[in-house]
């Protein structure tokens, strides 16, 4: 019950972890929106959004305004400029005939002019019918105040107009973009020009974004001078508000706006009447809105698990970002900022895929690509194994062997069905794979009969072929088990690692790991790493065990026995390092090495008059390699010595396995006239008759039979008929292991030609075994 809910606990927290990264992220793309927002970053894009969006909803002006320019060619065809004021009243004039109410000039009037022009413009806006409304604008008191004061039109012209503003209002990096209802100069407010032509009554403080979506070049234009001409005609001008300003270059008035560069201030005024009488001022509602919806859309969207869903939902918050921002731009109801949200959008669909992506890559890292299965790295990482556990490592054996001969996708069906099989024998564990044919698991508790049963099982289990391919694979597991802290979990991998080694190496189903395999292998490392300084510092050499020959009553013949006294471990026995040697491919230089020194001590005792042979042991398996056979071959070739003085040892199992090899560099061997004798002969299968067709001049009977043959009369039996059938089938016949005087009595009763053990001299260095081998001289003598 506890453990269970301590094992939903930590679901809820693993699952809390996953969501951990991806609310984070959630976060951060929202601070990213904030801090555009409160930075401001992000400002030109906005701008460069909202143009496109105006241009998408451009439209032409109603038409109701019209401007009357005081253009280039107004001031070219008019008298020089300053014009008189009487052009100003003989327009208002030409104005009123054509049945216009409403005028209104942007041109300075603040001070007065020639008095004849003030009084017939002041005449004709008396007489006009309409409503003429004249500029004030604001500007600095004086040239050394901050004060501000707002210039009025001189009296005379002011007294029968309504007065409008004309201040605009440029954003800091020089844009025109707001306009204001009005202003408040010292007090008094103003209605602006846009406001009193398009009769939109507002608070006079507040302001409004022109828009842009009106094209400019469709508000009606018409140059001062062709009215004054009688031009424009009546039908031309009815009903029309007219504002009328300078568009000539040379008179400056000019303001850079965001859609439409740079335009005359009396178009910015008609703009901003058009604004209003469409009702296109489009009240900012700032960055909030959209950005809400986007952290509500962001706050699912980080739950979902796959990246077209994710992919998905950022188009579609980005395009409902977009279509609301039209549509209410479109409809006159809002304008809203639109880039935090979209970076908002942005960010954490970016962060969103960064995280999947690490966590592909984490993912990939702990699976093996082809099989799918966890690796070591996985198991290394699981935190669902705590406390004592067991680690099982099954190595399939000659794994490399039976898949070169299977394409790799048979190789992968091959390593998940073993899986398939473990899984089944294992209670559903997870398995792991840890290295090429080598699969493992692990679960809690503690190495006990269970667990040995359930080894047995599955190498029972792998007993039926595996079908792979159209090939049915006899695939044998050796298992290694081992036990320990979960803590320690890396260690225990490699500790039955090393026991299914082990197991495999010796041909067990299975071995638990102790503390003296791992004693071997350290031991085996250490021996490896010294092996070459000792070939050549000369601690590995040769010792001398004599061969005492019944038929010529004396020491005839020695067997070279390989001896390493390493310098910190002592001496090395030849059964425990010729088998690593073996292993790592160093036998070769070994045997060479010692056919050598036998060959340099053979011609050593000639000269010094000792009639004695010597016998070098030879690993088969070396002989199955015909270049290393000519090596021998050329050695015996180049020393001084008569071939029949040297003998080969190969084991009776190198008679067997690979005979054909074997046989043909025997035979290669002895047409240089040495002898090969078959050592251990009666540990293996074959039988003398089969031995008979075997290129060999000897037989050793292995010592086992030698030392058990007083006690056991099978052993004497065996021992006195092999040879009695060796000599019948041309053999001569050695016996090693005789140990005492009895047993060199009754071997010279059974006929045996040659006897070598310790009864008749230990392996001995050089210099005592010349030293043996005189003294054998000096005594016949005396005899
Ligand atoms: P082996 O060829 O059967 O060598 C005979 C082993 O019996 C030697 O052990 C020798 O010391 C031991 N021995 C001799 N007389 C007696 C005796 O009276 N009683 C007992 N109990 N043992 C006796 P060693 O020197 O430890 O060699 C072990 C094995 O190592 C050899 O077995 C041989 O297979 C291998 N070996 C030794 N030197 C070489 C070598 O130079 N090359 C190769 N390839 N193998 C070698
Ligand atoms: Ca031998
Ligand atoms: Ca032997």
């Amino acid at each position: 019950m506890l453990s269970r809910m301590i094992k939903n606990l930590a679901a809820s927290i693993a699952a809390l972890r996953v969501s951990y990264w991806r609310t984070g992220a959630w976060f951060a793309a929202l601070g990213c929106a904030l801090a555009m927002i409160s930075t401001g970053a992000g400002f030109s894009l906005e701008e460069q959004f909202r143009i496109f969006r105006d241009g998408f909803r451009a439209r032409p002006a109603s038409g109701q305004v019209h401007i009357i320019e005081i253009d280039a060619k107004s001031i070219a065809t008019l008298q020089s400029w300053p014009w008189s004021r009487q052009l100003h009243g003989e327009l208002l004039d030409k104005l009123d005939a054509a049945g216009v109410t409403m005028v209104a000039f942007d041109v300075d009037f603040s001070s007065p002019s020639q008095p004849e022009g003030d009084l017939a413009f002041a005449k004709a806006i008396r007489n006009f019918n309409g409503t003429v409304v004249l500029p004030t604008f604001r500007q600095a008191a004086s040239g050394t105040t901050v004060n501000q004061v707002e210039n009025l039109p001189i009296k005379p012209l002011a007294a029968h107009s309504f007065l409008g503003s004309v201040n605009v209002f440029p954003d800091p990096d020089g844009q025109m973009r707001n306009y204001s209802y009005g202003t408040v100069t010292n007090g008094i407010a103003r209605p602006s020009l846009g406001a009193i032509i398009s009769g939109a009554a507002n608070e006079v403080n507040a302001q409004f974004r022109i828009d842009s979506a009106v094209e400019p070049a469709t508000i009606p234009r018409h140059s001062f001078a062709d009215v004054l001409a009688g031009r424009v005609t009546r039908a031309d001008l009815a009903n029309a508000n007219i504002v009328v300003g300078a568009t000539a270059i040379e008179l400056g008035d000019r303001y850079a706006t965001p859609r439409h560069g740079v335009l005359p201030g009396v178009v910015i005024q008609a703009m901003a009447a058009e604004t209003l009488i469409a009702g296109s001022m489009n009240p900012s509602a700032g960055p909030w809105p959209l950005l809400l919806l986007t952290a509500m859309i962001g706050w699912q969207q980080r739950k979902l698990r796959k990246t077209p869903r994710r992919v998905a939902t950022a188009l579609v918050t980005f395009a409902i970002i977009m279509i609301v921002s039209f549509v209410a731009e479109a409809r006159h109801v809002a304008s809203f900022s639109v880039m935090p949200a979209m970076m908002m959008g942005f960010v954490l669909l970016a962060a969103l895929e960064t995280i999947d992506l690490v966590r592909r890559f984490q993912r990939s890292r702990l699976v093996d690509s082809e099989t799918e299965l966890p690796n070591e790295r996985a198991l290394l990482l699981r935190r669902d194994i705590s406390g004592r556990v067991v680690m099982v490592v099954a190595h399939l054996r000659q794994f490399g062997e039976i898949t070169s001969v299977l394409s790799a996708d048979d190789r992968t069906a091959l390593i998940v069905r073993a899986s398939d099989r473990l899984t089944l024998g294992a209670d559903g564990t997870q398995i792991h794979l840890l290295g090429a044919g080598i699969l493992g698991w692990a679960r809690a508790g503690e190495i006990d009969d269970h667990t040995i049963e359930q080894v047995d099982a599955l190498a029972r289990l792998f007993g039926g072929a595996i079908e792979v391919g159209g090939r049915n694979l006899l695939i044998t597991p050796a298992f290694g088990v081992a036990s320990g802290d979960a803590s320690d979990l890396s260690r225990l991998v490699s500790r039955a690692r090393l026991a299914s080694e082990r197991a495999a190496a010796s041909g067990q189903r299975w071995m638990i790991h102790n503390s003296s395999l791992e004693t071997e292998t350290d031991r085996a490392l250490l021996l490896m790493a010294d092996i070459d300084a000792a070939l050549a510092s000369g601690d590995i050499w040769a010792a001398y065990q004599p061969k005492w020959s019944a038929q010529e009553q004396r020491i005839a013949g020695s067997e070279a026995l390989v001896r390493w006294r390493h310098p910190v471990l002592g001496p090395i026995p030849p059964d425990e390092f010729i088998p690593l040697l073996e292993a790592n491919d160093k036998l070769r230089e070994l045997t060479l090495m010692m056919l050598g020194q036998c060959l340099d001590d053979l011609a050593g005792w000639t000269a010094l008059g000792l009639d004695i042979g010597v016998a070098v042991n030879i690993s088969a398996p070396l002989l199955d390699d015909p270049q290393f056979v000519e090596q021998i071959a050329e050695r015996i070739i180049a020393a001084p010595v008569a071939g029949s003085k040297l003998t080969l040892e190969v084991t009776e199992s190198a008679t067997v396995s690979s005979a054909e090899a074997v046989i043909a560099a025997l035979n290669r061997l002895r047409t240089l006239g040495l002898r090969v004798s078959i050592d251990d002969y009666g540990t293996g299968q074959s039988t003398l008759t089969y031995l008979k067709s075997f290129p060999a001049d000897e037989l050793k009977i292995d010592k086992s039979f030698i030392s058990r043959m007083l006690e056991s009369q099978g052993d004497q039996a065996m021992v006195r008929s092999t040879i009695a059938l060796a000599h019948e089938l041309g053999f001569k016949v050695v016996a090693e292991g005789v140990e005492d005087g009895e047993c060199l009595e009754k071997l010279v009763e059974f006929g045996c030609d040659t006897m070598q053990g310790w009864h008749i001299g230990k392996p001995v260095p050089i210099a005592d075994f010349i030293a043996l081998a005189q003294s054998q001289i000096v005594q016949q003598r005396a005899a």
